[in-house]
């Protein structure tokens, strides 16, 4: 499946904002954003206005960068979210949230979505004890997340375990042994990210 390869710090530069996509590195003070705040590029320095257009653009780039997503797996994700009863941002936000590499990353599975979206991927984790490996699934509640036996060995992960962090109300955990629940669909409150969801509406809505 199609993904983005490039230089993840870039994309914070042309954001102007965290994203957070590389770990441990990210909350450290080796994030290029503390050490150049510019965008990238020739022109980069050079900050004009944003136009409606612009800011709405710039907040859709944002959150699909956030879940490290490509336009055509974003649009679809958004189309559900508007099929669905109740505020179309919000919708989006959730489907989001319950995107399996995102829910990995949210138990502390990981130390970024990008790496969560490796590990599920690399066949690490089954759902209610069965395989699965597609990043993109959205969960359910009442969905377990077990890490399975053979990956509960790799230092890796032994790592992960013992550095336990908190996760969201909306999911349980049990650091000890690698598995996790998602035992409520996340509301707005609990979506701890600095998104305007309404401009990406607007955007699409035009
Ligand atoms: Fe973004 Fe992390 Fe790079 Fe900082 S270190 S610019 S938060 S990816």
């Amino acid at each position: 499946m199609a993904r983005y390869t490039g230089p993840s710090c870039r994309i914070c530069r042309r954001e102007g904002t965290k994203l957070y996509l590389k770990g441990d590195r990210c909350y450290s003070d080796k994030c290029a954003l503390n050490r150049r705040q510019t965008a990238p590029g020739q022109h980069g320095a050079k900050k004009g206005k944003l136009s409606g257009y612009g800011t709405q653009l710039r907040e859709k780039q944002k959150v699909k960068k956030y879940y490290g997503m490509l336009e055509g797996q974003f649009r679809s994700t958004y189309d559900r979210a508007e099929k669905l009863p109740g505020i179309t941002g919000e919708n989006l936000l959730q489907l989001l949230e319950m995107r399996f590499d995102n829910v990995v990353y949210r138990l502390g599975f990981a130390n970024s979505r990008k790496e969560a979206r490796q590990f599920v991927t690399h066949g690490h984790f089954t759902i209610n004890g069965r395989k699965a490996d597609i990043p993109s699934m959205t969960l359910n509640v009442g969905d377990v997340i077990q890490l399975k036996d053979k990956s509960k060995t790799s230092d890796k992960f032994k790592a992960i375990s013992e550095a336990a962090r908190t996760v969201p109300s909306w999911l349980e955990v049990d650091h000890e042994k690698m598995e996790g629940k998602v035992t409520a669909t996340p509301v707005r409150d609990n979506i701890d990210l600095p998104i305007e969801e309404h401009l990406i509406v607007e955007l699409y809505s035009r």
